[in-house]
């Protein structure tokens, strides 16, 4: 499987050119290199950019330790009690990643706790092949060699990027029972960069996929989270029903037809600008599911949806401990919905309209409603109602603001004559 020598790409038969790396690691890499260190861009931004795509952050590896690497840069701090890791800070809490090379422990090493090996296991060093070996598929075990402009694999990486083929490295039967959450990651890069996964990865993930659900809870919510923010909710979601996985990723979420389309628009709405937050991710999840719990009909009192919300989104935050403000959140967001299906011209309405959440419900109703085109004149409905409201307060400002203009000159004429 793991070569120590890895093919060598050389710079002319690759595209990576330096133009596209960031300056400031280009810095630390330099330096590294200079006082005689590997440094090796490494991870998912060797991955990128061999794709031609734009990397979220670049990741360095050396084989300098954490202390080596603190002596060379001044504006490095050692950060992590268990899981050390060099970060070199720039202007503007720009923080570069440096980590020293990494191997998988023996057995016999482990700490004798299960719930220490994941932290255990990145911080025992090695080598650059030892290191590629340790991480999780193929393609993110490229390394860029500023030594030589060069690209090293160890473990046939270029040639599955080239396939479009997602591949584990080493017995995805062994590597999903190490760290569950791969499983999860595995569809997650397939929808990303639209890559084939290979048939052995399928048939772990058929065999242990119940094991998602002794993942840390930390790390799946993390996990979730970069979908939603990748626009790719809908169809790992959608991916991860059609392998039976959802039940052990996300109990309570049942994952429905409908609730897909939803999270569709919802990624529509993160691709054209708007920042996802975690509130709203929530409240998307569980809006069906809510809807159907909780019928609105204006004899359902608010306090009644409120107790259904609560029940519905309490084992979602309870699980991934989501903080009580983005919980409030998210259970406003589905009261909001829940006030909105219920119709115009009830009780409190004008006082809802003022409410500082509203818009922020409108906007998911109305991605609801897109999937349920029933519910369209309704949300127009609430839409006119609402953007009148907002006329009328933005004309009510610009008219005392007028109003102050005109009356301006009299206090200064007032002053003069003091
Ligand atoms: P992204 O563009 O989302 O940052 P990435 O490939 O950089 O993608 P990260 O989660 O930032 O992904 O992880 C960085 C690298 O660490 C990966 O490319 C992979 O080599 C390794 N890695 C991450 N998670 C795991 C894991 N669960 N098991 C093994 N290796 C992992
Ligand atoms: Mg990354």
């Amino acid at each position: 499987m793991s070569q120590n020598t890895p093919t060598i790409i050389p710079r002319s038969e690759h595209p990576i050119s330096r133009q596209q790396i960031d300056t400031d690691t280009l810095k630390v890499l330099y330096r590294l290199h200079r006082h005689g260190y590997k440094a090796y861009l490494v991870g998912g931004s060797v991955r990128d950019l061999l794709l031609g795509r734009q990397p979220k952050d670049f990741d360095i590896g050396t084989d300098a330790t954490p202390n080596q690497i603190r002596k060379l840069f001044r504006n490095c701090f050692l950060v992590g009690r268990r899981f050390r890791l060099a970060h070199i800070r720039f202007a503007g809490n720009k923080v570069i990643e440096v980590a020293t090379f990494r191997r998988q422990p023996e057995d016999s090493e482990l700490p004798d706790n299960p719930d220490d090996h994941f932290h255990f296991v990145q911080n025992v060093f090695g080598t650059p092949a030892e290191d590629a070996a340790r991480r999780d598929f193929t393609i993110n075990a490229l390394f860029y060699d500023i030594g030589d402009f060069s690209v090293l694999d160890f473990l046939g990486g270029m040639e599955d990027l080239k396939n479009k083929q997602l591949r584990s490295i080493g017995d995805p039967m062994i590597r999903f029972v190490e760290d569950p959450v791969r499983m999860l990651r595995a569809v997650e890069f397939a929808a990303r960069l639209n890559f084939t996964i290979e048939p052995a990865i399928y048939t772990a993930i058929e065999t242990h996929k119940e094991l998602l659900a002794t993942a840390a809870p930390a790390r799946v919510r993390e996990e979730i989270m970069a979908l939603f923010r990748y626009k790719i909710a809908a169809p790992v979601l959608k991916h991860c029903r059609e392998l039976g996985m959802l039940p052990h990723l996300l109990a309570g979420y049942p994952g429905t037809d409908e609730g897909i389309s939803l999270l569709e628009r919802i990624d529509q709405r993160t691709a054209a600008g708007t920042p996802i937050e975690e509130s709203f991710a929530i409240a998307a999840l569980y809006l069906r599911l809510f809807m159907d719990s909780c019928p609105p009909s204006p004899k359902t009192s608010i306090g009644e949806a409120i107790d259904k919300a609560n029940k519905i989104i309490g084992p979602h935050c309870r699980y991934f401990s989501i903080a009580s403000g983005i919980r409030h959140q998210a259970q406003e967001l589905l009261i909001g919905c829940f006030r909105l299906a219920r119709g115009r011209g009830l009780r409190g309405e004008k006082r809802y309209l003022h409410h500082p959440q509203t818009p922020k419900s409108l906007e998911l109703f109305r991605l609801w409603s897109q999937v349920r085109s029933d519910l369209i004149p309704l949300a127009e409905s609430w839409e006119t109602a609402l953007n009148n409201i907002t006329e009328k307060k933005s004309s009510t400002v610009s008219q005392k603001i007028h109003s102050r203009k005109k009356r301006s000159p009299k206090k200064s004429a007032v002053k003069k004559t003091e």
